[in-house]
């Protein structure tokens, strides 16, 4: 009996002091445990599915190993001085080393894109790239931007004749990356520009400067001609580079994620848009997050060439991580170099989190 009750008051003790500690502690550990901080950043598995490694040198890749990063490298047919082929070589010795790291994009020739025979010539050249394990393709702004017809008439990407390029990375079961136009900020003069970094890029580069050649197509028929071409093809697995060039306004980025439910959007160099959008409207900013959750994937298109310094890149694409990640997963308040205005953290739940870092990267670029 002496026994019994002995026992009795310790099971009663552990109860009571189990269920005040439990109370006492439920709501903060609760909400916490719903979002992740900002020392989380290296102890969480990341991807960066827009990155680009134009050299055999690796401390790009350690570093991003340090910041528990796994990289998608891209390459870029940006005109005809563009070695593709050293480009996949490059990726391909890298892969090899770092298998669980990285992976690659491939890209095609435009060179003598309507002679005969280019056409095969582009399917064999994928076809092989597909062989040596590249998991999808890139095409970029040239489509768009550079490439004539006979007539000197720009080429837009739902140029029939890219059709059968497109059919064949569709059947093949590989995503197609698209950086197609520019941001809005292209066709205003620089001082008009929302953010120091479009202003930055098109003053050194003028040719894409789109206010600077009015001659040209215009931004909405940039993206008028990637919305045909995505209504011709509603099974190819598409990601829209840079935001889908529709950076500047989120329910514009809404509008085309409803109507194509076969496409996600990269963030690559635009996630100042989304800071700059939270300085005026930060529920909105959130909220499309919280309703796109599946659609959106993190990247930066940080990159390295031959002239890059190494020390410097590393701790440039370090600091950007880290601040990216501050945004996200913080409410704190923030400020950069992009624009004057300060801005808060999204403050993103960690399931949220952890799609746009990672089961997003999975999903919408199998084998990465
Ligand atoms: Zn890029």
């Amino acid at each position: 009996m002496k026994k019994i009750t002995w026992f009795s008051l310790i099971f009663l003790y552990a109860l009571v002091s189990g269920c005040t500690q439990n109370k006492a502690g439920a709501g903060k550990v609760k909400a916490d445990e719903n979002f992740y901080t900002l020392e989380d950043f290296s102890r969480v598995e990341k991807y960066d599915t827009h990155s680009h490694i134009g050299v055999y040198d690796t401390t790009f890749i350690k570093q991003a190993e340090k910041d528990n990063l796994r990289l998608l490298t891209v390459n870029v047919y940006s005109g005809p001085s563009s070695n593709i082929e050293e480009k996949q070589e490059i990726a391909l010795r890298l892969i090899e080393k770092y298998p669980d790291r990285l992976a690659y994009l491939t890209a095609f020739s435009l060179e003598g894109w309507d002679e005969p025979g280019w056409q095969a010539k582009t399917l064999a050249y994928l076809k092989d790239s597909f062989e040596k394990g590249a998991i999808g393709v890139k095409i970029w702004k040239n489509v768009g931007m550079e490439l004539r017809d006979r007539d000197g008439k720009f080429v837009m990407v739902d140029d029939p004749r890219i059709d059968p390029i497109i059919d064949f990375i569709e059947r093949s079961d590989k995503t197609l990356l698209g950086h197609l136009g520019e941001p809005r900020n292209a066709w205003l003069p620089l001082d008009q520009m929302t953010v120091n970094s479009d202003r930055n890029y098109f003053a050194e580069h003028p040719q894409y400067h789109m206010y600077l050649h009015p001659e040209y197509p215009s931004y909405d028929e940039q993206i008028a001609a990637r919305d045909r071409m995505l209504g011709k093809h509603p099974k190819l697995r598409f990601v829209a580079a840079h935001l889908g060039s529709l950076e500047w306004n989120v329910d514009e980025i809404a509008k085309r994620l409803d109507k194509y439910p076969n496409i996600a959007m990269d963030m690559a160099e635009r996630i100042c848009h989304l800071q700059y959008q939270a300085v005026k409207d930060w529920q909105k900013v959130h909220d499309f997050f919280i309703k796109y959750q599946d659609r959106l994937i993190y990247s930066t298109d940080n990159g390295v060439n031959k002239k890059s310094n190494f020390a410097e890149a590393n701790e440039d694409f370090h600091r950007t991580r880290v601040s990216d990640w501050k945004f996200f997963v913080t409410n704190e308040k923030m400020s950069g170099s992009y624009f004057d205005e300060s801005f808060n953290g999204l403050k993103l739940p960690k399931e949220v989190i952890d799609k746009i870092y990672r089961t997003n990267a999975r999903k919408w670029f199998p084998g990465i």
